[in-house]
């Protein structure tokens, strides 16, 4: 077999290799049938069944109870951010949102193209660097729900606590750390995820939202962004994204092998320790997030001379360590390390670093 590479991509990001080789073994011949999943009809009883065994095994790593629907859906993340807008917020009611970063900033800017918002808090005060506590929020009186991104996958910046919403659905873009450790999905109205960090391939997004939430949106929503219709319609009103669902179901499988999402995240709290604490005891490496608010699924980090930036990189591919290169709006250095990344991919990561250290500081 071919070496594989370690991958640090943020997006998409490395998959498991048994999952890769599981798709491989059953690409031309899926079970025996004699065709690709790619080829299937996604109303033939085959197909039905990868789909509804992706959801069970779903919602069984997350404990979903059974008054949530789970949604498989197109247009990434970036569409639920208008998708979010349309099904819940009444044209003349107000939504709560807080900015911690990039990708909640891109859902405000979204959603005030369909109504009122109120940036209830911003991290902006504190660089992007620090989350404001609940007690510096100005919620809304009535606000048709609350908005966050649990995990700022440019920034690095994660929450490591769930916001106290009251009666108002909580709406979280958990697009780059669900299933990377346990959630309580009661909490949440919505819960929306883009599967190319943590769930398979892109192309699809999962949403998982509660009952009482569907059947609210305007009439003016288009059919193919309405969750009602999409529940109705066992996420298949229209094709759906067959391959992308099917190769998501393998990673659930792979999951549920690993443990499951208690186990993996211990695997993950290893791999983020281990790199934090390289940084943390270099001069040389630097990462400026509160402790308490950062990434365990994206860790940025800077040189001491940005410089040295190309050589570092140029070093890292040579060994098989790619994709570090930070985002292009904020540069250094970024390392995502998702359930697909193994502990291995991080020490072989954090052993670099130091020789790179003592070679140039
Ligand atoms: C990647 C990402 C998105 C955008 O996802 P697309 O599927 O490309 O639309 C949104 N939010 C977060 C937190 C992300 O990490």
């Amino acid at each position: 077999m071919s070496k594989r590479a370690f991958n640090f991509c943020a997006g998409p990001a490395a998959l498991p290799t048994a999952v890769l080789e599981r798709a491989q073994a059953e690409m031309l011949d899926w079970q025996g049938k004699g065709l690709s999943v790619m080829e299937m009809s996604h109303r033939s009883d085959e197909y039905v069944a990868i789909a509804e065994k992706a959801e069970q095994d779903l919602r069984d790593l997350l404990a979903i109870p059974s008054d949530y629907k789970v949604l498989f859906l197109q247009g990434g993340a970036s569409q639920q951010f208008a998708e979010i807008p349309l099904n819940l917020l009444p044209e003349d009611g107000v939504a709560d949102y807080i900015d911690t970063g990039i990708w909640s900033k891109k859902a405000i800017e979204e959603a005030q193209r369909f109504g009122s918002v109120n940036v209830a808090a911003s991290a902006k005060g504190y660089d992007y660097f620090a989350i404001p506590g609940q007690n510096e929020w100005q919620l809304s009186k009535n606000a048709a729900y609350l908005h966050y991104a649990s995990n700022e996958t440019i920034g690095g910046l994660q929450f490591d606590w769930v916001p106290d919403a009251g009666d108002t659905p909580l709406v979280v873009d958990m697009s780059s750390d669900i299933l990377s450790r346990p959630i309580d999905v009661s909490q949440y109205g919505l819960i929306y995820a883009g599967a190319q960090k943590n769930i398979g391939p892109s192309g699809l997004v999962v949403a998982i939202v509660r009952e009482d939430l569907l059947g609210r949106a305007r009439s003016s929503c288009p059919t193919m962004l309405n969750y009602k219709v999409a529940a109705d319609n066992g996420s298949m009103y229209n094709t759906p994204a067959t391959y992308s669902w099917y190769l998501s179901g393998l990673v659930f499988e792979w999951l549920k092998e690993q443990g499951g999402v208690e186990a993996i995240a211990k695997v993950n709290r290893a791999k983020k320790d281990l790199l934090y604490k390289a940084i943390d005891a270099s001069d040389f490496y630097t990462n400026p997030i509160a402790h308490n608010a950062r990434s365990w699924m994206n860790v940025p980090f800077r040189l001491a001379d940005d410089k040295l930036d190309k050589p570092f990189l140029a070093g890292a591919e040579a060994r098989g360590l790619l994709n570090l290169k930070g985002h292009r709006s904020v540069g250094g250095m970024r390392a995502s390390i998702y359930n697909a990344v193994g502990l291995d991919a991080v020490e072989a990561l954090v052993a670099y670093m130091a020789e790179f250290e003592k070679e140039h500081a």
